[in-house]
């Protein structure tokens, strides 16, 4: 069971309802708060950082329509929860980190960031199905994966996207190639993972990863 990585729960005591075959059972637990470590980064665009009245529009509705693909829900027999990397690449920036831009508090990082060149080969985390594809604001050109029963993967900030959605993709097959577009200081690979609507620590999924 993964309950961790959740950026967004109150600490204290939570329950969580099992319901299987007609038997349905509560279990207690705590979430105890966690200390993410704080960033503070300075862009040179500050219009990424200031938006226009119409990039801000933008942002927003791009905002919307990437929480509803996130709550996107598929039944499958079994989801493949072993995770592999789709880049081999450092760990430039964990998950949870407090980031500061341009001394502007924003929202806590959402995934992890994998430090590698312009136009490395992005592979799939695990088999699944492309939800979506699109270029945004901040992500930049972004795939995301349905692996089914409420995992989502997304790829962030390539350089270009080699699937289209509705494709059948297999575990390890290349969906694109790495990059910067959107808000990102240099190339980097950025993973997210969703459970139920809810971006977790993708690091629970991975095998280990060498942190710079
Ligand atoms: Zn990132």
């Amino acid at each position: 069971m993964v309950c961790g990585g959740r950026l967004d729960v109150t600490p204290g005591p939570q329950e969580l309802r099992v319901q299987t075959g007609g038997i349905s059972k509560t279990l207690d637990f705590v979430v105890n708060p966690k200390d993410y470590p704080e960033q503070r980064i300075t862009l040179a665009d500050k219009s990424k950082v200031e938006l226009s009245p119409e990039d801000e529009a933008r942002a927003d509705r791009e905002y919307n329509a990437i929480i509803e693909l996130k709550h996107h829900w598929r039944a499958a027999k079994d989801t493949d929860l072993a995770l592999i990397l789709p880049v081999k690449g450092e760990l430039s920036s964990q998950f949870g980190l407090r980031r500061f831009f341009n001394d502007e508090p924003r929202s806590p990082h959402s995934g992890i960031d994998l430090a590698v060149k312009r136009g490395t080969p992005v592979k799939a985390s695990a088999r699944g199905r492309v939800l979506a594809v699109g270029n945004y604001f901040f992500n930049g050109k972004t795939v995301f994966i349905d692996h089914g029963n409420g995992l989502i993967t997304m790829y962030c900030h390539l350089d270009r996207i080699s699937v289209k959605a509705g494709q059948r993709v297999r575990k390890g097959q290349r969906i694109g190639l790495s990059g910067m577009t959107g808000r990102a200081t240099g190339p980097h690979l950025h993973l997210s993972v969703v459970l139920n609507g809810a971006m977790v620590d993708p690091e629970l999924f991975l095998p280990a990863i060498h942190h710079q």
